[in-house]
């Protein structure tokens, strides 16, 4: 846990993140959880992914914008990328965070800017994602949220199974029919606000599952544990779902292994693709959520050095 903390903390402190960003593409670590700097680099991936049976959702890595044009930057980038996306033939939507399009600077520049994207992905049929970031934040991704779902039908949301607010959140969602995906929480977050034993997590998780699968949501299972996994697809079969009613999402190489499971079992399967020059600080979350791979880092710094 300590461990884990201390790479959270890390990765919030820019002297560090620069450094490692430096270091990660060149020596390739950084490319087992990234896709790559560009766009052409992510849908390179996303094509291959493709070719393997499975959707993706494209995320181009940014955080702590500080002005309106670095925001309508941020749009214009996912405009761009719905259309790549469309012109390549490929199975995939966006995953937008609201801190990217402004949501720090202006909340109805933010709005705007998220209506934007979905109006354009509606036009071409294919949708968005909306991620759920910290607390501070929730409040006004719901509304953002409620109000792009009144216009359009095509935009899923992020629900935190960490968070004692999710089960009312979900119900006051409900009458959207909306998609959700359903993840257990990546950030740090006070005791009084979150729950903090993992088991605890997991019960949440399961019972909000449940919620997810009584007909009002398209459920994304966004999850790479082997329990939560198994409690979803024993629900699915018990529900009758068919495979056009839910999918499965899992984090670009995180658990390639039950990526492939899922296939062979024919679940459908979407997997996030983050991509971007600003990777570090996600990266990092990744390494905090699973402080083994420090070593798969250390290994290829190591394999690096000493050719
Ligand atoms: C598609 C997708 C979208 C997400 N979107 C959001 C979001 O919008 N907001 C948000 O707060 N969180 C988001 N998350 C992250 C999520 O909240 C968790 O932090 C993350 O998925 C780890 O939880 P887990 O359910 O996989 O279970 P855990 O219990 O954390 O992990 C289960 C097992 O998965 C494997 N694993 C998990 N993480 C890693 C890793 N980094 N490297 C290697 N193995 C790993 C390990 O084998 C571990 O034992 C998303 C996750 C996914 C899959």
């Amino acid at each position: 846990m300590l461990l884990r903390n201390l790479i959270f903390w890390l990765s919030t402190k820019k002297r560090v993140t620069d450094a490692i960003a430096r270091r990660g593409m060149r020596h390739g670590f950084a490319r087992r959880f990234i896709a790559g700097e560009s766009l052409g680099e992510a849908l390179a991936a996303s094509a291959e992914l493709g070719r393997a049976g499975r959707r993706v959702s494209l995320n181009h890595l940014g955080e702590n914008l500080r002005t309106a044009e670095e925001a309508e930057r941020a749009r214009d980038s996912y405009i761009g990328m719905v259309r790549e996306l469309d012109a390549a033939g490929l199975d995939g939507d966006v995953s937008i965070k609201l801190t990217q399009l402004g949501l720090d600077l202006d909340r109805n520049l933010c709005r705007s800017l998220a209506m934007e994207i979905a109006a354009v992905a509606a036009g071409l049929g294919r949708t968005i994602e909306v991620d759920m970031e910290g607390t501070a934040y929730t409040d006004a991704t719901l509304d953002i949220f409620e109000a792009l779902r009144q216009r359009f039908d095509n935009a899923g949301l992020a629900i935190q199974a960490y968070l004692f607010r999710s089960e009312k959140d979900i119900e006051r969602l409900a009458p959207l029919r909306p998609k959700i995906r359903l993840v257990k929480g990546a950030y740090r977050e006070p005791a009084k606000l979150a729950i903090q034993k993992k088991s605890d997590v997991n019960a949440n998780y399961r019972r909000l599952l449940d919620r997810l699968l009584d007909g009002r949501f398209f459920p994304a299972i966004a999850t790479h544990d082997p329990a939560m996994l198994d409690y979803a697809r024993q629900q699915l079969a018990a529900r009758g779902f068919t495979d056009s009613q839910y999918e499965f999402q899992m984090i670009f190489g995180v658990r390639r292994d039950l990526q492939q499971q899922l296939r062979e079992q024919g679940h459908p399967l979407r997997i996030y693709v983050p991509f971007g020059t600003e990777w570090c600080p996600y990266f990092m979350r990744r390494l905090s959520e699973r402080p083994a791979n420090c070593w798969f880092v250390l290994r290829n710094l190591l394999a690096e050095s000493s050719r």
